[in-house]
């Protein structure tokens, strides 16, 4: 408890004063491709066809061995783009389990048929959410830009859930306009399907990423949510469909977000400028791997640096990573409300 009070103090401290030589990360992402071959209207890496620069198996484990040394025990979520598109994904998550890595995994589920959940399941991996973003074909396809993602993901958490052992499965859906209406449904399902949990994200815009120019500094986003196509149009039943998420929430059903995180999904599709008001994370907590060993804290910034030519302990509190930090506090992009960059 003592060292646990501690921890949090230096962690402030390390907020404040922009140097986290005494922290280290908590939130370890592995981007192991930018190739996807959906068309989702929420991200741009499906642009992405290039494999040809993506770093090769060896250095994943090197990768994986150096923050081992440095981390001693932590968790990675590896994800992309689609990981299920890397011929080697097994060998990598297969080596991070036996280093004793939690490892667990984000997928749009359209490549998981009998085969692949039989690898998934043998890898190790002790945890996969798969994105499902309505309970209808024609919403969850429309959202991911592909006809027939809907039957491939459904496919995927089934057979999963059918065999998993000691891995949990979830799903995870961007909360937005085009799906309020189908958010109960979901939750219903997770339940009678015995899926382990469900996690919203409320919509973000993608054409806002890299705000930051190569000085990092900030370029004002605007208002991108007054003309976003699936941004709701109806606040108040959005507000209302997050009141029932809580509800359901209370009565048991397991809904990964914390009720301080649906308030502020509230307040935020009210007015998304709200949001500004919690702090943004990223800088403490973030230390993400792309496809091609940079290493950013925020996704919108430029790299701190590569893992390939440097320690991650030097990474973490490097020039760049000090400045960046600084950055990040006076930022005033609203994507502080994604899951993995909220302060609450
Ligand atoms: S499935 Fe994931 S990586 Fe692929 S386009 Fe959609 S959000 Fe992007
Ligand atoms: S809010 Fe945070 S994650 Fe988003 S651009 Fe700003 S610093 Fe990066």
């Amino acid at each position: 408890m003592k060292y646990k009070r501690l921890g949090k103090i230096l962690y402030h401290i390390a907020y404040s004063t922009n140097y986290a030589n005494f922290t280290k990360p908590t939130s370890i992402t592995f981007d192991v491709t930018d190739r996807c071959l959906l068309h989702c209207k929420t991200c741009y890496k499906w642009l992405s066809k290039d494999a040809n620069n993506e770093i090769d198996t060896s250095s994943w484990k090197e990768i994986i061995y150096s923050l081992k040394q440095w981390l001693e025990n932590y968790r990675v979520c590896i994800s992309g783009g689609e990981l299920f598109l890397r011929d080697d994904i097994f060998d990598i998550i297969s080596f991070a389990r036996k280093h004793n890595v939690y490892v667990t995994a984000i997928s749009n589920g359209y490549h998981i048929d009998s085969t692949l959940a039989e690898k998934v399941i043998a890898s190790g991996l002790n945890g996969i959410s798969i994105t499902l973003n309505g309970i209808t074909p024609g919403v969850h396809d429309f959202t991911r830009g592909m006809e027939g993602s809907y039957e491939k993901a459904i496919q995927a958490i089934d057979l999963l859930n059918k065999s998993k052992k000691n891995m949990f499965v979830c799903i995870g859906t961007v909360l937005m306009g085009y799906n309020q209406n189908e958010i109960i449904d979901l939750i219903k399902f997770v339940k009678e399907r015995h899926v382990d949990g469900i996690t919203f994200q409320a919509l973000h815009d993608t054409s806002t990423f890299h705000p930051f120019d190569h000085n990092d500094y900030f370029h004002a986003e605007g208002e991108w949510y007054k003309t976003h196509p699936l941004w709701p149009k109806d606040t108040h039943g959005m507000l209302s469909v997050i009141d029932k998420i809580a509800e359901y929430k209370k009565k048991g059903y397991p809904i990964g977000n914390s009720f301080i995180s649906l308030q502020w999904m509230k307040r935020y599709f009210q007015d998304p400028k709200e949001i500004l008001k919690t702090k943004c994370m990223v800088g403490m907590n973030n230390f993400s791997v792309d496809p091609y060993g940079k290493v950013r804290l925020c996704f919108n910034m430029n790299p701190i640096g590569n893992i390939l030519s440097q320690r991650p302990e030097q990474l973490w509190t490097n020039e760049k990573a000090l400045q960046q930090r600084r950055a990040i506090k006076t930022c005033k992009n609203t994507c502080r409300i994604l899951m993995c960059n909220f302060d609450k």
